[in-house]
């Protein structure tokens, strides 16, 4: 069984000290204690150079939050897959729902950024899900399939090889309320089989994680389904003390796998 991955998602949070309160003790810890872990921190473009600096040699792997689907040119205000790519980040978050709320992200652009972030090798980490009022599996499927197929359409049968999908119901996302582990299970087998089923690829070269209200007392029994890949933690992992209890959590888990 694949072992299970921890994303941490920083969102509009950070700065020096918090790289050094925060992302610098957490290396530390994870490195120490020679936890079992894929740990992936995304953070924003800013921090990542220096965050780069402080994980060298650690355990602990830097990813982005979004990029642009131009590599370079006249796009103010964009950060490019070059970019990343220059200074060794090696996964990207694209089509997170506050990108797809806020930034009115459709599918067809989200398959753009997905295209260029695995053009230039790097690992696409795609979030989908639903809103509260299509939180039925009928509906569910319908939504995730309308977000991934873009990206097939336009990538092929080998689209997803070596990428991650982030199942987050979007109503779950710094509510403090996850779905039951059923419909967590439910949804991930769901969207896990479909993806297959239209791709040729090896069932090991896509994980999907579950994400939204992930903390230190639900993250046992959601890494306990057998069948995900692990979890996206957004708020609480900008807690040093609860983002320690999680690793040591999932790195037991992980224990218990191998
Ligand atoms: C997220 O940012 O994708 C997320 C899951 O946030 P939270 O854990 O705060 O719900």
């Amino acid at each position: 069984m694949q072992e299970k991955i921890i994303i941490a998602n920083w969102k509009l949070n950070g700065s020096m000290t918090l790289l050094h309160n925060l992302l610098k003790p957490i290396a530390n810890f994870v490195n120490l204690n020679e936890l079992h872990l894929k740990l992936i921190i995304a953070l924003p473009f800013i921090y990542l150079y220096p965050a780069l600096n402080i994980v060298m040699n650690k355990n602990v792997i830097i990813g982005a939050q979004d990029v642009d689907i131009h590599s370079y040119g006249a796009f103010t205000g964009e950060t490019s897959i070059n970019m990343l790519n220059d200074i060794h980040v090696q996964y990207v978050i694209i089509g997170h729902s506050e990108r797809r709320l806020y930034h009115r992200e459709s599918n067809d652009l989200i398959a753009k950024k997905f295209k260029i972030v695995k053009k230039f090798g790097l690992t696409p980490i795609l979030c989908i899900g639903e809103s509260e009022n299509d939180s039925n599996l009928l509906k569910i499927e319908k939504i995730c399939q309308s977000q991934i197929n873009p990206i097939i359409d336009l990538l092929g049968k080998k689209a997803f090889n070596n990428s991650i999908i982030a199942y987050e119901p979007i109503w779950a996302i710094g509510s403090g309320r996850i779905p039951s582990l059923n419909y967590i299970k439910n949804t991930c087998d769901l969207i896990k089989n479909y993806v297959l089923k239209r791709q040729n690829i090896d069932e090991k070269s896509l994980s999907v994680q579950y994400g939204g209200s992930v903390d230190e007392n639900n993250v046992r029994e959601i890494c306990q389904i057998s069948s995900i890949n692990g979890v996206l933690v957004g708020s609480a992992s900008l807690f040093l003390s609860r983002f320690l209890k999680i690793l040591s959590i999932v790195s037991m888990e992980n224990e218990k796998l191998r």
